[in-house]
């Protein structure tokens, strides 16, 4: 066997060792509260379909509608022949809703902020990043070659020391500071107005991931920045289209000239095939639907809370989170996988999150509402929760398993 197979295999099975490798299972059926896994039928807390647009009747129409008009595939970039006029359209829709001037789609969240990041700086620049910042800022980051800094999770004091120390550098660097606005694993909301407030006085420029906050945060889900009632030239703002909008893609707005300059230059938007103009159909159908049925957004903050209150008493704290996420610390790996599997038998999926997607002893459940869950389902879960925490706490008394 060649050299480099035998090597990769070597390292799966360390995987295996580690209990890290990851497993796909199959979904068979629609998105959903209850949803198909693996040939069995589950209460869901695990998707990212925050409003429940996912498989609503008025986007499934729009889809139809667009697929009639357009066909199945865009056959081209959007700088080719792939840009529609229902993409237009919906950028159009999706600029206004956020309030601001112009708006980019882009196929994925991973390819906007990969295009958006080294479009605007490179070698001799600097990016500032929270530590808890998604992987695909991360990756645009350092695939722009500018520096890159990192600053403690929330911490704007040690933000600032690191945007002066740049300041005081001597050469004028490009300065970009990049967030996630609602981090996808703890559900708190990063602290933008201070954000924005040191890239001004600091000469900075913003970009704001709020791919868990679009649709979510702000009036009828128009997003983290309307939702701090923030408006300035300074910020870049992503919106992923595949969470609360139900369907797949995103999109980067801003200033007309910013967007008019990723248009030329991000390379992930233009050297790539346009994404189906029937998603883009639906797309516009989840913008309507948003402004319409906002009882959603007011639903999901009602669900939030009825489920906060409800595991007040459990043993492990829920983080702070007005938000869809919401995280369960129990700290220990094999507890946290003890909880899932404990729910699973009781017919729920919330999936256990371990290191190192989230940092040492801070495991968790990561759990998901969405506006399609009703308050029965919520107190099936609080129900089964108190269950299953109960087991394993007992099962922990017996072996002294958790704490060892
Ligand atoms: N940013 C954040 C914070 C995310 O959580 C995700 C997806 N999990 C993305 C970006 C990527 O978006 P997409 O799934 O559209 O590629």
């Amino acid at each position: 066997m060649p050299e480099l197979l035998n090597q990769i295999r070597e390292q799966l099975a360390a995987l295996q060792e580690q209990k890290l490798l990851r497993k796909r299972r199959i979904v068979d059926g629609p998105q959903g509260p209850l949803l198909e896994v693996d040939g069995r039928q589950y209460l869901a807390f695990c998707s990212n379909d925050y409003l429940g647009l996912a498989n609503h009747p008025a986007l499934h129409a729009a889809a139809q509608a667009g697929l009639d008009k357009y066909g199945v595939g865009a056959s081209a970039s959007a700088l080719i022949s792939g840009h529609t006029s229902v993409v237009e359209e919906l950028e159009l829709a999706l600029a206004e809703f956020v309030g601001m001037p112009r708006a980019l789609h882009f196929s994925t969240g991973y390819m906007a902020n990969m295009g958006t990041i080294p479009a605007l700086v490179g070698a001799g620049d600097v990016v500032f990043s929270d530590r808890l910042n998604h992987a695909c800022l991360i990756d645009g980051a350092r695939l722009s070659g500018a520096q890159f800094r990192i600053y403690p999770h929330g911490d704007v004091a040690r933000l600032e020391q690191l945007l002066a120390k740049s300041n005081s550098s001597g050469n004028s660097p490009r300065k970009l500071v990049v967030t996630d606005a609602i981090f996808s694993m703890d559900g708190d909301i990063a602290p933008l107005p201070e954000l924005l407030a040191l890239c001004e006085k600091y000469d900075a420029w913003l970009l704001v991931d709020d791919a868990h906050g679009f649709g979510v945060l702000g009036p009828q889900g128009r997003g983290s920045v309307a939702h701090f009632g923030l408006k300035s030239e300074r910020i870049l703002y992503m919106g992923t289209l595949g969470k609360a909008a139900g369907v797949a893609g995103a999109f980067v707005a801003g200033d007309a000239i910013l967007i008019e300059w990723l248009l030329q230059r991000a390379r992930t938007y233009i050297f790539t095939t346009a994404s189906p103009p029937m998603l883009a159909s639906a797309l516009l159908a989840a913008v309507k639907v948003m402004q319409t049925e906002d009882w959603r957004q007011q639903h999901l903050q009602q669900l939030i809370g009825r489920l906060r209150s409800g595991l007040a008493d459990l043993p492990w704290p829920l983080l702070p989170s007005e938000t869809a996420v919401q995280a369960l610390i129990v700290e220990d790996n094999q507890l946290a996988l003890d909880l899932m599997e404990g729910l699973r038998a009781l017919g729920i999926w919330v999936p256990a999150i371990r290191p190192p997607t989230v940092p040492k002893d801070t495991a968790r459940l990561r759990i998901s509402l969405s506006a399609a869950h009703s308050n029965e389902q919520i107190d099936q879960l609080i129900s089964a929760l108190h269950t299953v925490a109960k087991h394993a706490l007992a099962k922990n008394a017996l072996t002294k398993k958790y704490t060892a």
